[in-house]
């Protein structure tokens, strides 16, 4: 394990809609760390190998693309800029097409197994909150503090459609939150990493929590954590 030089590991992990993005991203903020979307990873390689028309079945030709890889993710200020394969995707990779295509093409073993040498790498030294799926159960099993942040599938489909609608999309409530339901299934049915709750996790339940609630609470357990360990900030 490489020496976190830069503070702890942070994982927040659950099901879509449930909040990841913005708690991790304003947790982040408070505590001066990095945050790492690892949805935004997998769904950028998606549309890349989507783009390409790699049939997700040829195991050989995914290895080889998914071997050239690169995706980056840059924040300024509330904004996040997802760049694969040098060309900026940020505005390409949130439609509800392709939120069922990665849920797809992200239970592929050679599309997993690149994003989470990358992931290891971007994390490894610390100071970062990580959020997705797998990140407290596979990418960092040793992370110092896990949450799994979770809401009922009504309140995260509302939520999401609240956020569709606000970019456009022509979006229904009902279809809205059937996505999230057939999202969770494939993500927690899937044999490489599927989602669910590490043993250690704190589970926080959403639905009737402000962001800020959420926040003070992660918070809180963070400090108390650094307090009883000793660690530095
Ligand atoms: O978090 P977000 O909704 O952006 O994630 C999109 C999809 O990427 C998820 O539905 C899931 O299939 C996949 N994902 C994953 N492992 C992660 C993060 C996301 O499989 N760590």
């Amino acid at each position: 394990m490489k020496k976190r030089t830069d503070g702890i590991i942070i994982a927040i992990d659950g099901p879509s809609g449930a909040g990841k993005s913005t708690v991790a991203r304003l947790l982040a903020d408070r505590l001066g760390y990095r945050q790492i979307d690892t949805g935004a990873m997998y769904r950028a390689a998606a549309l890349l190998i989507d783009r390409a028309e790699i049939d997700p079945d040829d195991t050989s030709a995914l290895e080889y693309f998914c071997r050239q890889l690169d995706i980056k993710l840059e924040y300024d200020d509330a904004r996040q800029t997802v760049i694969a394969n040098g060309s900026d995707v940020t505005n390409q990779i949130r439609t509800p097409e392709m939120s069922l295509l990665t849920s797809r093409i992200s239970s592929l073993k050679p599309v997993r197994n690149a994003l989470l040498k990358a992931q290891r790498l971007m994390g490894e030294s610390g100071g970062v909150v990580l959020e997705g799926r797998d990140i407290g159960t596979v990418v960092f099993p040793d992370a110092e503090l896990k949450f799994y942040l979770s809401a009922s599938p009504e309140e995260r489909g509302r939520r999401r459609c609240e956020e569709l609608t606000a970019k456009g999309e022509p979006v229904t409530l009902e279809q809205t939150i059937s996505d999230v339901i057939k999202r969770d299934r494939q993500d927690s049915e899937r044999d490489i990493a599927p989602l669910c709750q590490a043993e250690d996790a704190i589970v926080i339940d959403s639905s009737r929590l402000t962001v800020e609630q959420v926040l003070d609470k992660m918070e809180q357990v963070y400090r108390e954590k650094i307090n009883s360990t000793g660690m530095a900030l």
